[in-house]
């Protein structure tokens, strides 16, 4: 039975959007990648712990993504179910007696939009991500961090839904952060973080997240589809200035290019597939290895099928 026939059938009669055969190339943000066999709107718990026992029982893969800024899905596309987050949305803002200040926000929440309610409550502490395109439970999955911070930093509560189907709470000590990767139970997927901040100066938060809004549209290149960095930086050393040291600041592969403003991210010209954007990751790797020696690892996180 093809996938596509199996999952429709597995998902008949369950309620929310379920859409089959699905161009990922219309949701990543580098606007590349093939077909995925569907991809469901995650628009509640319950639906999305339904979902997920239907799919396991059937023996069909699955990933929770967010806004999919950070990864990239191959041209043959993605056997199995996407399930977009983007339904689990709340935000709240909540002060505890004891004069704590937190934010719970759901994993489909977008963390612009907690950025701003930290802002309106003059709380300190998210204006590093200030113009980062996740959702919360990618930001947290991905240890997302910019200007010396990390989400890590301010996570304090991570409640997933465990390969056993069974939701959980983690307090932060019981999760381990690495850079750019939370190491969280096998399979599991976000639901809701709390974020703990702390009371600040209205005024200076707000300079802070308009100096690093215009930072970023100084020095990446928001005027093409893109997926953030593609590599992790090295100790001391940035992947932007290794890619530019080996000459490859402007290279392109078919429509995809190493951009001629900040050599870790590769833009969409236009036409670029996933191939070509692979294409161009494997020459910088390649180039980095034999010309310096280094590893390049990728900070993007790539699935689906050639
Ligand atoms: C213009 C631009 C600038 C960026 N700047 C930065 C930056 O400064 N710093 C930085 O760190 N990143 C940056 N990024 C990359 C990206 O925005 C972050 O990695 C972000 O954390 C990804 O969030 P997302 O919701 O888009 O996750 P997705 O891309 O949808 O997913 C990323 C990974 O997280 C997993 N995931 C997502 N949601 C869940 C969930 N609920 N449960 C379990 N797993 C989940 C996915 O399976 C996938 O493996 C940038 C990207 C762009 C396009």
């Amino acid at each position: 039975m093809g996938g596509k026939k199996k999952i429709s059938e597995v998902l008949g009669g369950m309620h929310g959007k379920i859409f089959y055969d699905e161009p990922m190339s219309q949701h990543t943000s580098l606007r590349v990648g093939g077909n995925a066999d569907a991809l469901i709107v995650i628009d509640s718990e319950e639906q999305l712990s339904q979902m997920v026992r239907k799919l396991k029982a059937a023996e069909i893969n699955y990933l929770p993504v967010g806004n999919l800024t950070n990864v990239i899905v191959r041209d043959g596309g993605y056997r199995g179910a996407i399930l977009l987050m983007s339904g689990l949305k709340e935000i709240d803002y909540q002060q505890t007696p004891d004069g704590g200040h937190f934010i719970n926000a759901q994993a489909g929440a977008a963390l612009a939009l907690v950025v701003g309610l930290s802002a309106v409550h003059e709380l300190t502490g998210l204006e590093f991500c200030a113009g980062i395109p996740g959702s919360v439970g990618g930001v947290v999955w991905m240890n997302a961090g910019a200007f010396g911070s990390e989400i890590k930093d301010v996570v304090t509560e991570v409640s997933l839904l465990d390969l056993s189907g069974q939701k959980r709470t983690l307090l932060r000590e019981e999760i381990e952060f690495s850079y750019r990767r939370t190491v969280l139970p096998g399979e599991a997927i976000i639901l809701n973080s709390r974020l703990k901040l702390e009371k600040g100066d209205r005024e200076q938060i707000r300079t802070k997240i308009k100096e690093n809004m215009q930072a970023r549209q100084r020095k990446h290149p928001l005027a093409f589809p893109n997926a953030g960095s593609i590599f992790k930086n090295l100790p001391g050393e940035p992947a932007g200035q290794i890619i530019e040291k080996i000459g490859l600041k402007g290279q392109s592969c078919g429509d995809a290019q190493v951009s001629t403003l900040h050599a870790n991210f590769i833009v969409n010209k236009g036409k670029a597939t996933a191939t070509d954007v692979l294409a161009l990751i494997g020459l910088i790797a390649d180039r980095a290895k034999k010309e310096k020696g280094i590893d390049l690892e990728t900070e993007v996180i790539v699935i689906g099928e050639n």
